[in-house]
């Protein structure tokens, strides 16, 4: 018997894969149903994989890309792609090789994974929280539950998540297994998450969304990150698409790191400043905060002047060429001071877990403890927005059931000699 711990992205694909090589499969699962987070996933239309090559997808892996090699050439995106199609589930491609189901419901996908499920030999457990490993004589014996009883396995493979949105039931169960285990797991921290701001001029603009604007990222001279894309101000400061990726490349060290916003990315600072200088002589008269809305959104450009320390009632004819330059350096490189990314709970991925080097990236299997597999999230491996961090959870699952299961038949093929 193999148990499958957690019936999320990784589970699923883990205890699918698993009985289609032969094994008899018991999936364990917490919440009353199983994929709960893949349910919010892409605001609910699931970013499920990305159409792209395997070097490519390797590009997009911010930690332990080089782990991800074998698993991902045993199950690629387009794997996916066909096993969602083959169970009446269609996909599109969409901006970005971004793959969505093409109904654009999320509830789609884990349909689709369930009822490829029930055509094989596994039995799903639900309302059944797994709350320790067993091993004995050096190998993995079973699951323990929460209500004291023991369920004997021959191989146990751990598919409970991260830390991230702990309401769909990933709350880092399985970090404290494996390091019960002696497994090294890496501190789990939050990434593709909003950032908090220890200026307010961002929380005032809260709910405005800016598109085309690029946000880099520096630490000294180093641009650790640079993206073109929109950007969300909210009540703690910045969210949106870049800033979620900003927070993959944060230093450990915050306080070495500038975050900057180019509102006018498609203008060099010449053009812009030549700009500059033809609406303010063509204002005359007018005060900066009138004329600003020809350049920024209404909202940001009634904080514009304070956020650079410019009186409110600044008439343009009499801008001096300091505050002009003051302005175009506001427009091309703005600061915005990060204090802190938020909490691990609201980011969309967790950083951090059981260390790839106590895991065999051909097998999934532990180098610790024989018949302990990993897949998904609870892995130190993550990566960028795109579809990338499910297809890893898929392409580790796949990994982790098929080897699981061959051990499996190795082990009772040895037992019948
Ligand atoms: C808001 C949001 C949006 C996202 N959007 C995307 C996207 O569009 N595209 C993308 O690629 N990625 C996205 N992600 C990331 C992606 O969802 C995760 O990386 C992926 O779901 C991880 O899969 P997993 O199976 O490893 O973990 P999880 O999906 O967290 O599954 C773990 C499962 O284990 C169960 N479990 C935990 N502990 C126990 C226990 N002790 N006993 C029994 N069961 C247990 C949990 O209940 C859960 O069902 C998003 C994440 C969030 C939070």
């Amino acid at each position: 018997m193999l148990i499958v711990v957690g019936a999320g992205a990784a589970g699923l694909m883990a205890a699918l894969q698993a009985s289609r090589a032969g094994a008899s499969v018991l999936l364990l699962e917490r919440n009353e149903k199983a994929g709960k987070k893949i349910y919010i996933t892409g605001k609910g239309r699931c970013n499920v994989t990305n159409d792209c090559t395997r070097d490519e997808f390797l590009r997009e892996v911010a930690r332990n890309p080089r782990f991800l090699y074998s698993a991902l050439s045993f199950f690629s995106p387009q794997d996916m792609m066909t096993l969602l199609e083959s169970a009446g589930c269609p996909v599109t491609v969409q901006r970005g090789r971004r793959v969505f189901p093409s109904s654009e419901k999320a509830s789609d996908v884990t349909r689709a994974l369930l009822s490829l499920l029930s055509r094989e030999d596994v039995r799903l457990r639900l309302n059944t929280r797994v709350s320790g490993i067993r091993a004995e004589n050096g190998a993995v014996s079973g699951v323990t539950l929460e209500d004291g009883s023991f369920l004997p396995a021959d191989g146990v493979i751990l598919a409970t998540g991260g830390f991230s949105y702990p309401s769909t039931g990933s709350t880092g169960d399985g970090y404290r297994f494996a390091s019960a285990l002696g497994h090294t797991v890496a501190s789990p921290r939050p990434v593709l998450v909003g950032l908090e701001t220890s200026a307010d001029w961002p929380k005032k603009l809260q709910g405005l969304s800016l598109r085309n604007v690029t946000l880099t990222l520096k630490q000294g001279k180093k641009t650790l990150y640079t993206e073109l894309g929109e950007l969300l101000f909210t009540h703690f400061g910045i969210s949106g698409p870049l800033a979620l990726e900003a927070s993959c490349h944060l230093p450990e060290d915050l306080s070495s790191a500038v975050l900057t916003l180019d509102l006018k990315p498609g203008l060099t600072r010449d053009q812009l400043d030549a700009r500059l200088r033809r609406e303010f002589e063509a204002a005359g008269k007018k005060q900066l905060r009138n004329v600003l809305p020809s350049l920024l959104p209404a909202a940001f450009a009634a904080v514009f002047p304070s956020v650079l320390g410019l009186p409110e009632d600044l008439i343009c004819s009499q801008i001096t060429s300091a505050q002009r330059e003051a302005l175009l350096q506001g427009l091309k490189s703005l600061p915005v001071p990060v204090r802190d990314p938020r909490p691990v709970e609201e980011a969309v991925v967790t950083r951090g877990g059981v260390s790839v080097k106590e895991i065999d990236p051909a097998t999934m299997e532990s180098r610790l403890l024989p018949g302990l597999y990993f897949a998904g999230e609870l892995i130190d491996t993550d990566a960028h927005t795109g579809g990338y961090n499910l297809q890893i959870a898929f392409s580790t699952g796949a990994l982790a059931g098929y080897s699981a299961a061959l051990r499996g038949q190795a082990k009772e093929g040895a037992s019948d000699i």
